[in-house]
């Protein structure tokens, strides 16, 4: 055995870094959940090459102030939480003070920003370690804007892999924006792609509406939204899950892809089993006209604060849910009675 010593701080923070930011949907997502906390109701995200060259994140949030610029971009640095018993109370999208740190470990990061009553802004530029290399003044309308070149330049395997698959990936990110532009009301959601000489395209839109409906109409549009109808369940516990799924005699065709999102209080999360319910008792009930489509559901799960732990995964997507199973059980039940009346009474036990 050779003796045993630490990695150095450089390699541990590439290693912890590229498990943060996982692919580019999860890179995407930090920026617009930053925006979100810093309370912007108006986000742009410009993609260059399918976000491969750059991915920039514009916010009219409440911009950094200059005492946080250099902590802004360090590991485990945030303004969310102070100490563990704070997550009980959180409401913001962040609080492990990771996602920026670890972009600036894979990729080239640069901030512009100004704070509402900042006379001017200022362009912000971090070196691989967070390090502030430099401040420049430049004209900014209050919020900040953060751009990201060259994600996972530093780590190899992963940058070829990215370029590589880069249409596969700009697909999954897009699902991704999707959820934020859905249940974010009251905030305008824009994503354009710029690819060569083509002009830049709009792929996702939303227009500050304050209501979820009116959200799936700017991002399905009139057609998918008519195929919907509300759903409000009782869960155990307090618990309530509510939203929209297809009518029985609705659904989305193969080629659209699934449209199942999962929030749990207003944050986008995976719930497989959730998922499986849906299309499960989707499937066994679907009548001719239904046979080849999927059914569209977008629920958000409301539950007390106590009864879950979000921070099972750096990217929060994962979740631990008191009473998950009876939740999915009540949600089977109430898809059953709304698909297929006639069946509602029979006994319902298969949610593993
Ligand atoms: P976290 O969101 O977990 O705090 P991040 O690394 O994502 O960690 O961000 C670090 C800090 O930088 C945040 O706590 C916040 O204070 C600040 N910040 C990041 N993005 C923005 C933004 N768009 N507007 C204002 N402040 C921001
Ligand atoms: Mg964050």
């Amino acid at each position: 055995m050779t003796a045993i010593k630490p990695i150095d701080r450089g390699s541990v923070h590439r290693i912890c870094s590229g498990q943060v930011i996982l692919d580019l949907g999860t890179a995407v997502k930090e920026l617009v959940e930053n925006s979100l906390d810093a309370g912007a109701t108006n986000i742009e995200v410009r993609l260059k090459e399918y976000g491969s060259e750059l991915i920039e994140v514009a916010d009219n949030g409440c911009g950094i102030r200059p005492d946080n610029y250099q902590a802004l971009t360090l590991k485990y640095h945030t303004s969310k939480l102070r100490c563990f018993t704070d997550l009980q109370e959180l409401s913001t999208f962040g609080f492990r003070g990771e996602a920026l740190s670890s972009l600036c470990a894979l990729a080239d990061v640069s901030v512009v920003t100004r704070t509402t009553d900042g006379a001017a802004g200022v362009r912000l530029t971090y070196d691989h370690a967070g390090k502030l290399m430099g401040t420049a003044a430049t004209a900014r309308a209050p919020g900040t804007t953060v751009a990201v070149r060259e994600l996972f330049k530093h780590l190899p395997v992963r940058f070829k892999e990215f370029r590589r698959n880069v249409k596969r990936e700009y697909a999954k990110l897009l699902a991704v924006l999707q959820a934020y532009a859905l249940i974010a009301t009251s905030v305008r959601i824009i994503c354009t792609n710029h690819v060569g000489r083509a002009a830049r395209t709009t792929v996702v839109s939303t227009q500050g509406s304050p209501t979820l409906r009116e959200n799936i109409v700017t991002v399905f549009g009139s057609r998918v939204a008519d195929g919907l109808e509300p759903l409000i369940v009782e869960g155990p516990s307090g618990a309530t899950i509510s939203g929209y799924v297809s009518k029985a005699t609705a659904g989305s065709s193969k080629s659209a892809g699934d449209r199942l999102f999962f929030f749990l209080n207003g944050r986008p999360i995976d719930l497989p089993k959730g998922s499986r319910v849906v299309t499960d008792t989707y499937r066994s009930l679907s009548s001719a006209a239904t046979a080849h489509c999927r059914p569209v559901a977008i629920l958000d799960l409301q539950l007390p604060r106590h009864s879950y732990d979000i921070n099972v995964t750096p990217d929060k997507r994962k979740t631990f849910l008191h009473h998950e199973d009876e939740l999915l059980n009540a949600l089977q039940k109430a898809l059953q009675e709304l698909w297929e009346p006639s069946r509602s009474t029979f006994a319902i036990n298969n949610v593993v």
